[in-house]
């Protein structure tokens, strides 16, 4: 159901008082009919207006928690280019194990899995779920191998088998860990549905076309069912790419209830590094839900991690950090001074070749917005008098005796004015590109 600003307006209560953030009832209600806001927003709204406006300003996509805490989520986007607004929750990434791996490869691949962190500015990337596969031909070694991952792990996992009796064990020895069951057929979607509902599970459908598919998540819908992934059956990366953009538009532009769920994607291994890494990448820029690598291999996420952090990045809000000074090694009061912006990718880059020239150094970070050092140069947020007046408010000269400060190559038209700005000290043009620190350093050491 499509409901306009207008409609939605009468059902708000019409007394204007701004505390949603907008200016008037009307204003509120088109953003609500837009998807820039949500009804929750104001306080006042009726009982009335939540039961009809909940089902239709519902996101397109619908949200999942997954995890015991449902910490996990997935679903919720309302723009199919991440420009339009920003893409909400990222990607998940589960690594697959079958339950025929030799079970030293299987202990090796838990504890991987559970020990993976990545640093990365400033934010600990990990994996977020395990895949099992059912490949022996009977179900004992699926069942213990979704104990065990779930015991070392404690993370939510993916439980692929085609035998619906091995889910429906698995499902139950799982209760409490708000896994995903993949996946279900038309023929076995009912038994499945039950299960899944039974022990807190969402559930992978999938259909051999994509009608089939739009009959069967309808079906589910009817009864009441949403906790749903869509798992399309495909045969190439184009044709992956193909169903994913056309469920995503068809949710998001058509208003299609029945394919507004997140997906469910299995990387198959090639044997080729890059040929894998190409699929996994897709899935997270288009548009997938959970993507499931076919094994442990650091290097690949790495990659996808890095990938799936600048995707997943509002474009409106830089990844900032706190403006202050930073300490790097273990400074004195005539340890070196340098200064750069507050966007979070050059503070990391910036901080991190200071770490690596192996030198104790101040790190001056004014707030420039999150700005990289040319963009808040060039909107005037790191000028000569705006870093002089920074120093000056958080008391830097009270607290050091060096007197000389380095600043990014990039803005060496800056170091007059801060020299004005700053009586007393020297502003040193250090190198354009943060690589070349190292170098600066140790040459002026010698
Ligand atoms: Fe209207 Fe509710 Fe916003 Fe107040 S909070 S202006 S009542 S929509």
């Amino acid at each position: 159901m499509v409901i306009t600003g207008l409609q939605i307006h009468k059902l708000l209560p019409g007394t204007n008082c701004k505390e949603c953030g907008s200016n008037t009832c009307l204003a509120f209600a088109m953003k609500l009919a837009a998807k820039k806001t949500e009804l929750s927003q104001c306080p006042y709204a009726s009982d009335e207006a939540k039961t009809i406006l909940g089902a239709a300003v519902e996101p397109p996509v619908k949200g999942l928690s997954l995890g015991p805490d449902g910490a996990l989520k997935i679903g919720e986007d309302t723009v199919l280019y991440r420009h339009e607004k920003t893409f909400v929750h990222p990607t998940l990434i589960a690594v697959n194990i079958n339950d025929t791996d030799p079970e030293e490869v299987i202990d090796f691949t838990l504890e991987s899995i559970a020990a993976y962190k990545m640093e990365r500015v400033g934010e600990i990337l990990s994996i977020d779920m395990v895949s099992i596969t059912h490949v022996h031909h009977n179900s004992g070694r699926f069942l213990s191998l979704a104990q065990k991952a779930w015991e070392k792990t404690r993370k939510p996992l993916v439980l692929c088998s085609t035998d619906p009796e091995t889910l429906a064990m698995a499902a139950r020895k799982l209760k409490g860990s708000n896994s995903v069951i993949s996946a279900a057929t038309p023929e076995t979607a009912n038994e499945l549905r039950l299960i899944a509902v039974e022990n807190g599970h969402a559930l992978a459908v999938t259909a051999p076309d994509l009608n089939e598919l739009v009959t069967l998540t309808s079906r589910l819908r009817k009864s009441g069912f949403s906790n749903i992934l869509l798992q399309f059956e495909t045969f190439s990366l184009a044709e992956q790419f193909q169903l994913n953009s056309i469920a995503r538009q068809a949710a998001l532009k058509d208003s299609v209830k029945s394919l507004g769920y997140p997906g469910l994607c299995f990387v198959k291994s090639t044997g080729d590094f890059l040929d894998d890494s190409v699929t996994a990448l897709q899935e997270i820029c288009k548009y997938g839900g959970i993507c499931v690598l076919p094994f442990f291999d650091p290097a690949q996420l790495a990659t996808l991690m890095t990938l799936r952090q600048n995707i997943f990045t509002d474009p409106q809000k830089p990844i900032q950090v706190e403006p202050k000074v930073y300490s790097i090694g273990d400074p004195t009061e005539t340890s070196p001074v340098f200064i750069t912006t507050n966007f979070s990718l050059t503070y990391f880059i910036v901080s991190g070749e200071i770490e690596n020239s192996g030198t104790s150094a101040w790190l001056v970070v004014p707030e420039c917005e999150g700005m990289s050092v040319l963009t808040a140069w060039a909107a005037g947020k790191f000028s000569g008098s705006s870093i002089a007046k920074f120093i000056k408010e958080i008391g830097l000269e009270e607290r050091i005796k060096t007197r000389e400060i380095v600043i990014p190559g990039y803005v060496a038209q800056i170091s007059g004015e801060l020299e004005e700005s700053l009586p007393g000290w020297k502003v040193t043009v250090g190198p354009q590109e943060a690589a070349d620190i190292e170098a600066f350093v140790k040459a002026r050491c010698k």
